[in-house]
Parts: C-alpha cells; structure tokens; sequence
C-alpha cells in the first residue's frame, strides 16, 4: 500500500514575522509539485499569514507546533485548536520531546491534545521518542511503545487514519547525531507492528511514520529510503529553503 509521503519542517522558536514570510516564499520558488505533502511549522504569530500565502500551493500544508488540550477558558499565553482551525491550519506537532522536557507535558497529557486536533478536524504529528540512556538500557522499544499505547490508543479506528506519527529519539534531535538508517527502521517497524496489534493491517499499512533526528539533504536520501519510514520531521534545516527543498526532494 502506497503511503502518504510527508515532509514537514519545525521551525521552533525561529523567524521574526518578516524572515517567515521570506522563508515560505523561498521554498514555495523552489517546489516542485509531487506527490509528498510538504508541510511547514512556524511559530504561531506566522499560521494566518502564511496560510493565505500557500493556499493556491497544492502539496504545501500548515502545522502549528503546539495547542491547547481545552477550546477555550481562562487560560492566559494559550492557543486552542479551534483557533488553529480558524487560522487554516492543517496538522499539528505534539508531544515533541521539548514540550515534554520544557514544559513536563506528558502522554496523558498529550493524548487530550491530540483528542481536541482531531475534533477540528486537522491531523496531529504525534511525536514520541527516547532518550540517550534509554537507548543504552535497552528499552527504547519499551518506551516508545508505552508512549504509543498512553497517547493513541484510545482513539477509533476513524481517528487514528488521521495521526501521523513522528519518532525522534531525543538524542539525535539538534545534535548532529543521526539515527542511522538501520535503527531507524527498526523503530518504525516496531511502531507500525504495535498500530497493527492494536488497529488492524489497513491502519498499520496506511499509517506514515515519520523519523526525526538531524536529518540533512546528506543523509535523509539514506533514511528515507527504508520501508517503514515514511518521510521526516525536520528542524534545523528547515530553516533554509535550499535545504529543507533538497530534503523534500530526497524522498
Ligand atoms: C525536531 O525538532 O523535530 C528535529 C528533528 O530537529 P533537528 O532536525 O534540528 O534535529
């Protein structure tokens, strides 16, 4: 089964208003129109503006990086998912490992964000991931799993058609350090046989599992070129456009 393809770039806490706008429009000159969804992450202030800019963009989609588990309330500095909604936005990361370490998001936390994306009818990016000393222990599969179940298990068979998944072990996020393409389909193939266990072949099959990780127009050609690995999520270099193109352009 052919699945969807998905490049998606996390700018973090990068791009004053003017450099966001110079940033999309230089990857939209250099986008060729294929088949891969090519989404990009800015900070909130951007996700209007941007979303009027790419709309006419068939393959170039919106992520925000963050919402709120809640609609609305007295929640000050929060943005809600019926606001990203507003703002056309069309997947949304979450439980990236720098919420979870920053901001001590958990899974059960998490999976309530990922309840309220889905309710507005966009896509969560559903990041999970371990760290060094986890990979050293030997329970990387254990932990991931855990974070798997915890945030997406309790979703129908509709809803999680609707989850990307995204494993970035954290030791290799902004560090230079990549998995190697070998552990990475290992991850990946432990994730889609867990989605399986749990939802069936059609889900585990249509399912795209994403790697992140330091991930360069050097290596991702390697990376994406294993079975079970369905595109990437993408940080430092998607923050210049020749980059994060040539990135696009090694699936
Ligand atoms: C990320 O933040 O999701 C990420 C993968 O970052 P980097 O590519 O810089 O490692």
């Amino acid at each position: 089964m052919k699945r969807k393809q998905i490049v998606a770039g996390n700018w973090k806490m990068h791009m004053d208003y003017e450099a966001g706008r110079a940033l999309v429009k230089a990857i939209i000159d250099r986008l060729q129109p294929s088949d891969t969804v090519v989404v990009v992450g800015p900070p909130y202030i951007h996700l209007k503006n941007i979303s009027g800019i790419i709309k006419d963009v068939t393959n170039l989609k919106l992520a925000a990086q963050n919402c709120h588990q809640e609609n609305s309330g007295a929640y000050t500095g929060e943005v809600s998912a019926p606001m990203l909604k507003s703002c056309e936005v069309d997947y949304v990361i979450l439980g990236h490992s720098e919420r979870r370490e920053f901001f001590d998001e958990a899974d059960s936390l998490i999976a309530r964000k990922i309840d309220a994306v889905l309710a507005q009818g966009m896509k969560p990016i559903y990041c999970c991931g371990e760290k060094l000393e986890v990979r050293e222990a030997g329970e990387h599969e254990a932990l991931v799993g855990r974070q798997v179940s915890e945030a997406l298990f309790h979703l129908d068979k509709g809803q999680i058609q609707n989850v990307v998944i995204a494993y970035e072990p954290v030791w290799a996020i902004g560090t230079g350090k990549t998995a190697s393409p070998e552990q990475a389909q290992e991850m990946h193939h432990h994730i889609r046989s867990l989605i399986r266990q749990q939802f069936g072949d059609t889900v585990a099959d249509g399912i795209s599992i994403l790697y992140g990780g330091s991930v360069k127009p050097g290596n991702a050609k390697e990376i994406f070129g294993k079975p079970d690995v369905d595109g990437g999520l993408i940080g430092g270099a998607a923050l210049k456009a020749e980059d994060f193109i040539a990135i696009v352009e090694s699936i």
